[in-house]
């Protein structure tokens, strides 16, 4: 089976769409395992939910730096990290696309989050848009996890390799005018890489425009068997060893 590591069923990401309806067809297609992460912490009563009426679905709790100025410690508490079914902590990070007056905030809020993912001995989450500075700066390797979506350079790569980070390959992978990105998961070793939809957003070739959904994961392991010149089964193999290692809570 396929594992969709990262996609949004929270209600308020997915309005007007019915859950169980994408659940089902994710496994009709075969994507056995879904992993919710939260960036809203409005969502996490839903992502947690989720995750304890579905057999398959897991979660990563955390807060996006777009929901700055917010106290973690307020909603990343320790019933909800030490729920069974929750497996890291996620998605946190740096967001500098929209401006650099929150930058501070960000920033805070991060390390806050990264305190509490040692504290607890989870792994993280990252989001990391236009903060590829700062972003290895502040995680520095005392916390692993995996680069969630990812879409940088092959120099923030390298580092986070160093650091033992996975990298997490979305739909943009199958994008005509992905090149670069592709050179990158050229680039990284296969027991580094998981991938992801991040539905409902970046849904991959040919499905492009539409509302991203987890049975499209399959299109992205399509384009990575390419890339890494393996089989789609072998790939299927690695993949699900890989998510094991990188979300040891999980039961697969
Ligand atoms: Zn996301």
């Amino acid at each position: 089976m396929f594992i969709d590591t990262h996609c949004h069923l929270t209600d308020s990401y997915c309005e007007g769409v019915d859950n169980n309806d994408i659940i089902c067809r994710a496994m009709d297609a075969g994507v056995g395992v879904m992993i919710c992460p939260t960036a809203d912490p409005s969502d996490i009563p839903a992502a947690l939910k989720l995750a304890d009426t579905h057999k398959n679905i897991f979660c990563t709790i955390g807060i996006h730096p777009e929901y700055v100025p917010l106290d973690a410690e307020q909603y990343l508490t320790e019933s909800v990290l030490t729920h069974p079914r929750v497996v890291g902590i996620g998605e946190i990070g740096l967001d500098y696309h929209y401006g650099a007056d929150n930058r501070a905030q960000q920033i805070k809020l991060f390390e806050q989050q990264l305190d509490i993912a040692r504290k607890y001995a989870l792994p993280v989450a990252i989001h990391t848009r236009e903060a590829e500075e700062d972003t290895a700066a502040i995680l520095t390797g005392d916390v692993g996890g995996v680069m969630h979506c990812f879409t940088s350079s092959w120099n923030l790569a390298k580092k986070m390799l160093d650091r033992g980070f996975m990298f997490s390959a979305s739909g943009i992978l199958t994008f005509k005018n992905a090149g670069e990105i592709r050179e990158t998961f050229a680039k990284i070793p296969l027991d580094r890489i998981v991938i992801e939809t991040d539905a409902p957003y970046c849904a991959p070739v040919p499905y492009r425009g539409k509302v991203c959904e987890p049975a499209m994961v399959i299109e992205t392991a399509r384009v990575l068997a390419q890339v890494k010149g393996v089989s789609l089964e072998q790939l299927k193999t690695l993949l699900a060893e890989n998510v094991k290692r990188l979300y040891p809570k999980i039961e697969l």
